[in-house]
């Protein structure tokens, strides 16, 4: 069985004088056009009319590079213009969309943040350089070598540099998975995940020590004169710690998720986007049955990312060892006895002790939540394929639709129907 890979590889580029001055221009140029056809589309919402999809942005482009005010436009590539208002086109599709609760109306883009534009096609590379069209061939530091057909790249800038990142896509093998073991996971705070063979992974202490760092920083900041030479430092400073921050996440997560993914073919996960919405919706004493935010700080959105990129890591990372992701419903996994099945809240006596007010089974409550995940994806493998097909609407990030599902079942010795 193949399937078709996605993969992107970014590079540092580097650009003589000229080039640079360019590439200034064309992000200059694709920020106008972001911004001026989304201030059209907020006029247009804010008098409740229909707001304008990407051929008519396109009309209006194509007026805007006639006229007098506006011909700089000229000098970009035009498709890298059009990729913009695609992009904006998909970025109001997602604000509407109510199955992306965190998706938000686009916004406006400011010079430094995020400079970027993109070519759909018409760039060729060759080992390391990159032909970008209107700009020509740009040096880069090559680092690896870049398989795969081309299908479309970005240059952006991230402080002084610039960046190109070119995506490409390629048929390979499913491997197979060397192990045949099936294993679920509980994702907490105390514990970031708690696997139902009874371990169990904490999170990093040297990052409670950059949080302290960064909150005194932010203390430190808010003292000082705003935009004076100190405050500018400070700022620096910040930003810094949060790279670093950022950093020892991602090596963290990476690690863990390639521990986990290399022995067990099978990974069953709660589905986070089921459970955050549950949560939120639920409420609590003060604000019954509204939407409660979720708890505030740092810490909280750290690990609620956190937990998603990791999925999304364990996800690709099975796809390369041949194995599997399962997401299941996490309703009731903590209250739930994985002994006797009596759901109740007083089953959990504190944060870290479960103990069934039924059958007095304890344990820990994090194994028990694993344990319940690891029952219910046995139990979703049990009602054979067309169940598990659901599961699959989640598309992990760089999969195609012909995930190694099957094999993996096959792999578990679970009969294929
Ligand atoms: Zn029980």
């Amino acid at each position: 069985m193949k399937q078709v890979i996605r993969k992107a590889f970014k590079f540092k580029l580097n650009p003589n004088s000229d080039q640079a001055q360019k590439m200034v221009e064309f992000a200059g140029a694709n920020r106008f056009v972001w911004n001026k056809a989304l201030a059209k589309n907020l006029t247009l919402l804010e008098y409740k009319k229909p707001i304008l999809w990407y051929q008519e942005m396109n009309f209006w482009l194509g007026l805007w590079k006639k006229s007098n005010e506006y011909g700089f436009l000229k000098q970009a590539h035009s498709q890298s213009l059009q990729q913009t208002l695609k992009q904006l086109e998909r970025a109001f599709k997602n604000g509407f969309d109510k199955k992306q609760p965190l998706k938000r109306i686009p916004r406006f883009k400011r010079k430094g943040q995020k400079d970027s534009f993109s070519y759909p096609q018409g760039f060729k590379l060759d080992g390391n350089s990159v032909f970008l069209p209107k700009i020509g061939w740009v040096k880069y530091r090559s680092s690896r070598k870049v398989v795969g057909e081309l299908k479309n790249c970005t240059v952006s800038r991230r402080g002084k540099h610039w960046y190109v990142s070119v995506q490409v896509e390629y048929e390979a093998e499913i491997p197979r998975h060397s192990a045949n073991s099936i294993i679920g996971l509980d994702l907490g705070v105390k514990r970031f995940i708690t696997l139902s063979d009874g371990s169990y992974i904490e999170p990093i202490n040297s990052f409670k020590k950059l949080e302290k760092k960064l909150a005194f920083a932010q203390r430190r900041l808010s003292k000082k004169v705003k935009f004076s030479s100190n405050w500018k430092k400070q700022k620096q400073r910040i930003a810094r710690l949060h790279e670093k921050i950022a950093n020892v996440r991602l090596d963290f997560l990476h690690k863990t998720s390639t521990s986990i993914s290399k022995n067990h073919a099978m990974i069953v996960v709660e589905d986070l986007k089921v459970r955050n919405m549950s949560k939120s919706a639920k409420g609590n004493i003060d604000k019954p049955g509204k939407n409660v935010k979720p708890k505030s700080g740092l810490n909280k959105s750290i690990l609620d990312q956190g937990w998603g990129m990791f999925v999304q890591m364990l996800e690709y990372k099975q796809n390369w060892f041949g194995g599997d992701v399962l997401r299941v419903d996490p309703r009731h996994t903590s209250q739930t006895c994985p002994k006797c099945q009596n759901i109740s809240r007083a089953n959990r006596k504190t944060q870290s002790a479960f103990a069934c007010t039924e059958c007095g089974f304890k344990a820990n409550a994090d194994l028990v939540g694993a344990l319940n995940v690891l029952a219910r994806g046995h139990r979703v493998l049990a009602c054979g394929v067309e169940t598990l097909v659901s599961t699959l609407k989640q598309e992990p990030v760089g999969s195609s639709d012909t995930r190694p599902l099957l094999n993996g079942l096959k792999l578990l010795g679970i009969p294929v129907l």
